[in-house]
């Protein structure tokens, strides 16, 4: 009997990949049969094209796809009997490559694990990364046993496949500058060369408004975080000395050039070591790239912010345009919907560029809650998704999937966390190139415009 797949089919997508006469297909997928393309056998779910499948005979002593399906719906037809000389012949006309010996293996002919063994064999297939699988028992078709013996889960994932050659050859960074970058010129390089003399104290500010601020004058050469937070740290290590010996001179705790000062500036330089330790903790102790560090602020920088913060918000209004479909992107009170909306791609933001747009898309970072994971020993944190990228003409498409087969199982039976998910995001314009980053469960894409 040839395998089929029945109606109960949720699309998981498990079995395609194991198939080791590639019999599988997506439902509404044409395949090719003898050098001529067929229709689809379901236009709904997956289907199996019988004069492809052997089931497994001269691969495995069982079904391959029927032991990875969380809904086992892959079964044996009764209505297409076939003896094991015939599907070993159908292997051997698909694989002519393959020399399959005198006793290929065959659910007609499982390999005993005898008791004795059992413990000795799981203990190699867990060595193996394998899932171990009992054999089906001679002459009984039909549901073929799921796993035994679980070893401890390491997703696969993480591939990054490009769908579309707009790829530039230059590195991320240089490209999100590109694409922030304004044409500077009259009363606006005024404001650059103010935002630069201002550095040393706007580097006091929280890193957001200094990001804020870096977006919206969008030319690092007058104004950028980093610069920014350097010098002010160098500007803090003279400023807390001076502060505390004037603070003690005016409380009249010691007067100047004694020994009283030089207490005052060594509690200054002790303050200004910690908070740069603690304002520059990513890099220096996360070893996180200079480029996505979070630059903080310093002591005095938070009631700075709420001063500079209206005039800020006014300066960025009309420069930055784009939208934030979730509301509380960065906010964790927001945490658990928006994770169930990473799962469908829906958690990402546009920001419209004059020379470009700058796309940052969150991928899950935890695996949802149920007893499908805890059965297969899965920890909580999401293996990073096989991503597809393409940029065309004025269209991004982001497509997720969860590469491994055994956390689709999960996807499966979990509502809300679909095994793959396609975005597709309209830019204002036309693309002219790319390049992206990932890292973190972050996508980040940096498109310059058509021409820029
Ligand atoms: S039984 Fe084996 S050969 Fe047949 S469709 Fe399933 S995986 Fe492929
Ligand atoms: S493994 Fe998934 S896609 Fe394949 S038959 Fe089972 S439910 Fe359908």
């Amino acid at each position: 009997m040839a395998t089929i797949i029945t109606e109960e089919c949720i699309n998981c997508g498990a079995c395609e990949p194991e198939c080791p006469n590639t019999a599988i297909f997506q439902g509404g997928v044409e395949f090719d049969l003898g050098g001529a393309k067929q229709a689809a056998l379901s236009e709904e779910i997956f289907f199996i094209v019988p004069e492809k499948c052997t089931e497994c005979v001269g691969f495995f002593d069982y079904e391959a796809c029927a032991a990875v399906c969380p809904v086992d719906c892959c079964v044996t037809d009764p209505d297409r009997p076939e003896s094991e000389e015939v599907l070993v012949e159908r292997a051997k006309e698909l694989h002519p490559d393959t020399d399959f010996g005198d006793s290929p293996p065959s659910r007609f002919n499982p390999t005993p694990v005898a008791a004795a063994d059992a413990g000795g064999a799981a203990a190699a297939g867990a060595a193996a990364g394998m899932q171990m699988v009992a054999a089906p028992v001679a002459g009984v078709t039909g549901r073929v046993e799921k796993p035994v013996i679980r070893p401890t889960r390491s997703p696969k994932g993480g591939e990054i496949e490009l769908t579309r050659s707009l790829e530039l050859d230059t590195p991320f960074d240089e490209v999100l500058g590109h694409v922030k970058r304004r044409d500077v010129s009259g009363a606006s390089r005024i404001v650059g060369l103010a935002l630069l003399a201002l550095s040393p104290l706007l580097g006091a500010l929280p890193h957001k408004t200094k990001a804020a601020i870096e977006d919206a004058y969008g030319d690092g050469r007058f104004f950028s975080s980093q610069l920014a937070t350097v010098l002010n740290i160098v500007q803090n290590f003279i400023l807390y000395p001076v502060l505390f010996i004037v603070a003690a001179i005016m409380t009249g705790r010691f007067t100047m050039f004694t020994e009283g000062d030089r207490g005052a500036i060594t509690l200054g330089l002790f303050i200004a070591i910690a908070e740069t330790a603690w304002r520059l903790r990513e890099g220096v102790f996360g070893y996180k790239p200079a480029t996505q560090m979070n630059y903080g602020g310093s002591f005095y920088g938070a009631p700075l912010g709420i001063v500079l913060n209206p005039i800020v918000a006014r300066f960025m209004r009309g420069r930055r345009s784009g939208w934030v479909p979730v509301e509380g992107f960065y906010d964790r009170v927001f945490e658990s919907k928006r994770e169930r909306e990473k799962r469908y791609g829906e958690v990402y933001n546009v920001a419209d560029f004059e020379h470009g747009y700058y796309i940052r898309m969150e991928l899950p970072r935890e695996i949802p809650p149920s007893a499908a994971k805890e059965e297969l020993g899965f920890a909580d944190e999401m293996p990073d998704y096989d991503l597809r990228l393409a940029v065309e003409a004025d269209t991004v498409t982001v497509s997720g999937s969860v590469s491994d087969i055994e956390l689709r199982k999960i996807c499966g039976v979990s509502p809300a966390f679909p095994a793959d998910f396609k975005t597709e995001i309209e830019l204002s314009g036309a693309a002219g190139g790319f390049q992206y980053r990932y890292e973190d469960k972050l996508l980040e894409i940096a498109i310059l415009k058509d021409g820029a």
